[in-house]
């Protein structure tokens, strides 16, 4: 399965490694035909190189849009070198085979993202490299197809092991690669075009996404898993160092998302802790340490296992604390030295830099996949400011309970429907999630509030006096009672019920202070 390279044709945009890689081939006795940019910059580092169109007698045509599409060149990658027929044809048309294609694409993607125009980036489509791609890969019995400056060493390597020829294996993976890439590109170029048509989402959705790492498991450890890069960088997540720990897991990568996506929507120091996907303790403060404090007092017993992410470089106080508890992962910006010596003690613990934060107001698309199929919505993006608030009840709220009031939503959009979160002081006092009626999520809050405030030796639940915030309207006036009985003195949801009028009659009678936001946080 030992194919020798005996011929190269390479044809690159981006000339990476591109003068090395001649001087091997050479070295190996290697012809090499090129394209006019590539033979340039081969020749001028001292390479003998055959053009291709001297190779074929036909010039490069249309700016260099006909440069390869020749059956000179195409018969001579896609020959089946030990078929009759197909040597019969070589040898009438006097095609010369090609063994090893090395081709990178114009870059197309790069000219999207530097804003080009339109006929710039329509200019930049690659046409005949993409063929040369295909038709080689197509061909990796006998042909050997290199897309990427990365894979040069590996070829050279095998060619030395090999006396001039490359294995099978290497070729197949090659091959993968190859597909992989011009389905890449075309995937960039077919939506890229349907984003000029304004179309949000294309008739037809390609995606195609880096894997950054096979997992031991999925969600049971009778399920495999890897975890795929979108390549968007948003930060967070999928670019995140990780600076220690064992190896993250599916369930840790997905809660790890939640927390920092969490902490980055507030502005003052905060910390995140999130157990199941679900924040069990959010809080913000003039300091991390003391954001960090309010936050474990939320639930200091879910907070096991748990993670926790801050949206400032993590401090040694900070750490110090969270060093003492069974954590799974560690997410902040950025750490001091300090904080990280701290941690380099606990091994086990995965302590990860995102370096910033991600921008929770900025657009993209969120995809899950149902039976057969896949959904697909615009980022909750949402975002309100107090003049977005309406005051429906006789008493409007105070400014500190309206700042609370902001928080406990804001902290309601990262909590599993139906959400229901109490908050004092710019902390969350009790969550309730993942309920199948908002009742339930209300007396759940109460209950984790007036137990963390037992656990506290606190005089009394710390709900008393909080405001409540709910992701979706309340459909009846029981959950709002449940919410007063608890303690509550405000409350911030969406509104748009039809007992709106029940529900604020009820709110009034018990002297609660009501905002609508008009804007609804659901989260499954
Ligand atoms: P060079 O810099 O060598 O002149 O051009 C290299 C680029 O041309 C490569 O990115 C390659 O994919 C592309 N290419 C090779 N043959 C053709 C062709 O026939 N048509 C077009 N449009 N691009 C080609």
């Amino acid at each position: 399965d030992l194919a020798r390279i005996e011929r190269a044709l390479i044809s690159v945009s981006d000339k990476e490694g591109l003068v090395e890689l001649g001087n091997a081939l050479a070295a190996h006795g290697v012809e090499i035909l090129s394209t006019g940019g590539s033979a340039k910059a081969l020749r001028d580092a001292g390479l003998k190189v055959v053009e291709v169109s001297d190779h074929t007698g036909f010039p490069e045509i249309m700016d260099g849009r006909v440069k390869t599409l020749q059956p000179a060149i195409h018969g001579g990658i896609l020959a089946r070198r030990t078929d009759a027929g197909h040597k019969k044809a070589m040898a009438d048309h006097k095609i010369a085979g090609i063994d090893l294609v090395v081709v990178n694409l114009y870059p197309f993607e790069a000219t999207v993202a530097r804003g080009a125009d339109f006929p710039t980036c329509v200019e930049n489509i690659d046409i005949g490299g993409p063929a040369l791609i295909r038709a080689s890969a197509k061909n990796h019995d006998f042909v050997t197809i290199v897309v990427d400056p990365a894979d040069y060493a590996n070829v050279i390597e095998e060619m030395k092991a090999q006396q001039g020829a490359t294995t099978l294996a290497l070729r197949r993976k090659l091959a993968a690669k190859a597909y992989a890439r011009t389905a890449s590109y075309d995937a960039a170029i077919a939506s890229w075009f349907a984003k000029q048509e304004g179309e949000a989402f294309p008739e037809r959705l390609t995606i195609t996404a880096q894997r950054v790492q096979t997992l031991r498991y999925g969600e049971n450890p009778h399920q495999q898993a890897a975890f795929y890069s979108d390549g968007s960088k948003r930060p967070g997540i999928a670019t995140a160092r990780v600076v220690q720990g064992k190896e993250l897991s599916y369930n840790n990568i997905g809660d790890t998302e939640a927390a920092y996506e969490c902490v980055a929507e507030f502005k003052e120091p905060a910390v995140v802790v999130v157990k199941h996907a679900n924040p069990c303790g959010v809080a913000m403060a003039a300091d991390q340490y003391s954001a960090y404090l309010k936050a474990y007092a939320c639930d200091p017993v879910s907070i096991f296992g748990g993670i926790v992410a801050v949206n400032t470089t993590l401090e040694a106080r900070t750490a110090e604390d969270l060093a003492k508890l069974f954590l799974e992962v560690v997410i902040a910006p950025d750490a001091t030295p300090e904080a990280l010596e701290i941690f380099a003690k606990r091994k086990n613990v995965r302590v990860l830099l995102a370096g910033t934060l991600p921008d929770p107001l900025s657009p993209g698309m969120t995809m899950r996949s149902v039976g057969g199929g896949y959904l697909l919505q615009s980022r909750d993006n949402g975002h309100l400011a107090k003049s977005d608030l309406k005051v429906v009840t006789k008493r409007a709220p105070t400014p500190k309970e309206l700042d609370d009031l902001l928080f406990a939503f804001t902290v309601c959009k990262h909590v599993k429907s139906n959400a229901i979160v109490y908050a004092k002081d710019g902390a969350t006092v009790g969550v309730g999630a993942g309920q199948m009626n908002r009742r339930d999520s209300s007396r759940i809050a109460a209950i984790r509030a007036a137990e963390a405030g037992e656990l506290a030796k606190l005089p009394q639940s710390p709900a008393i006096g909080s405001v409540v915030a709910s992701d979706a309207f309340f459909p009846f006036a029981d959950g709002l009672l449940a919410a007063a009985e608890a303690g509550a003195t405000a409350i911030i949801q969406p509104g748009g019920s039809m007992r709106d009028k029940e529900v604020i009659e009820a709110a009034d009678e018990k002297g609660l202070a009501m905002v609508f936001t008009g804007m609804r946080h659901f989260r499954h």
